[in-house]
């Protein structure tokens, strides 16, 4: 049993951002919450006390693992930065010792910056991806991976015959999908539908639908990209419409980005209840565009932030959060003025980083929120002083504004301290 005490935040809505001061949580042994109680504790082995906080753990639902070592390098667009970084990381995954090294790297960095979930895109090579989730089952975080997939349109070495990537990714499924007790899921990975030919996009959704995976994938992004996929399947509109023709629009999808969408694709997702991952550090770090939040939140999308590393040069989620609420204001302010724009606030940048993406990628029966019978994923946090001066109604937005990851200090998954180290 593991007992924390200090300050609870609980994201219950975008608009409701509970506050419980001097709260106890205690861990039982199977790693769930057993308890949440206000007051004082008896229990002298406490984590935590009356300066912390005690936070759910943050999701990162958009992130590409083979980047973590190439974040911050400026002054690329979208095709540009595929050519020069992101296929030269993938393809240092041939060697999977290599992978292996930086999947521990990767993994020790987010979680010291509070991530105890994410959505990871690999490689195209099988067996780094097996190497990779063997260091995810080790690490104990929570996580979705996957290898990633195309057959077309992507440099040689990369590029996968079709037959072949859809039997590696169906027998890594079958290993780790639902693995560590639910804490490992498969994602197939489409990179995106410029790079898939349509047998392979319907052999995945074929495959995800039978071992009940996550899909994940890029949508959107840029309008290069749009006018891109419009070139390869001429007879659809846009991709959302490719993807919704493949069988791939649909729950426990995560469609990346979604700058360009309109009101018919914002529709049409959020009727599918498929994931929106708004990545808005990315977005404005290769120059794709402002994606409009709030006409997406006014579609009813279930949506969930990624840091999309390396595009996005941002590790610490609540900083990404941050870029999302700055970039919805940038949006009202500049690029599209209307009078009845409610920019988000702080409560629901908390949402976002924690129970609305839980909620996103179908795992609000486990994770999002510290309360009894959940997965006890949760962070310890001291923050500076002079927030618990404020009135309690503006201490949550004083917190994510001010938040450091050098104040992170505990993390758990499943009850499990996993860092930082
Ligand atoms: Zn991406």
């Amino acid at each position: 049993m593991t007992t924390l005490h200090g300050t609870l935040l609980s994201p219950r809505s975008a608009d409701s951002c509970e506050i419980t001061e001097k709260a106890i949580v205690e861990i039982d042994a199977d790693g769930k919450i057993a308890q949440v109680s206000p007051g004082a504790t008896k229990v002298k082995d406490v984590v935590g006390g009356a300066d912390c906080w005690i936070l759910p753990g943050f999701i990162d639902a958009h992130v590409h693992l083979p980047q973590w070592d190439r974040r911050g390098l400026d002054g690329l667009d979208l095709v540009s930065w595929h050519e020069k970084v992101a296929f030269p990381a993938e393809r240092r995954f041939e060697d999977a010792a290599f992978a292996q090294k930086l999947a521990r790297e990767f993994i020790t960095g987010v979680v010291a910056c509070g991530t105890t979930t994410f959505s990871a895109f690999g490689s195209p090579f099988a067996t780094s991806t097996d190497r990779v989730f063997s260091v995810l089952a080790d690490t104990g975080v929570r996580a979705l991976y996957g290898k990633m997939l195309n057959d077309t349109n992507c440099p040689e070495g990369l590029c996968d015959e079709t037959d072949k990537a859809l039997d590696e990714s169906r027998e890594l499924a079958a290993k780790w999908h639902g693995a560590e007790g639910g804490r490992l899921s498969y994602a197939f990975s489409p990179r995106a539908a410029t790079c898939c030919s349509e047998k392979l996009l319907r052999g995945t959704a074929a495959l995800a639908d039978m071992v009940a995976c996550y899909v994940q994938t890029h949508v959107g992004e840029s309008q290069a990209e749009v006018a891109a996929v419009r070139e390869s399947f001429p007879d659809q509109l846009d991709d959302t419409e490719v993807f919704e023709e493949m069988g791939l629009l649909k729950k426990r999808t995560l469609l990346g980005h979604g700058v360009c969408l309109g009101d018919s694709q914002r529709h049409a997702v959020a009727k599918a209840g498929t994931a929106l991952v708004h990545c808005p550090t990315a977005n404005l770090f290769l120059e794709a565009g402002l994606m409009d939040y709030v006409a997406h939140r006014r579609a009813n999308v279930p949506l969930a932030l990624g840091s999309s590393l390396a595009a996005g040069p941002e590790p610490f989620m609540p900083a990404v959060a941050v870029q999302a609420l700055q970039t919805a204001r940038a949006v009202k302010v500049h690029a599209i003025p209307r009078p009845r724009y409610n920019a988000p606030t702080a409560a629901e940048g908390w949402w976002l980083l924690t129970n609305g993406a839980a909620q996103a990628l179908d795992m609000a029966d486990r994770i999002g929120l510290i309360e009894e019978g959940k997965d006890a994923d949760c962070l310890v946090v001291r923050p500076e002083p002079w927030i618990a001066k404020l009135p309690i109604e503006q201490r949550a937005s004083a917190l994510l504004y001010s938040i450091r990851p050098d104040q992170i200090e505990h993390v758990y998954v499943a009850g499990k301290r996993i860092g930082p180290k």
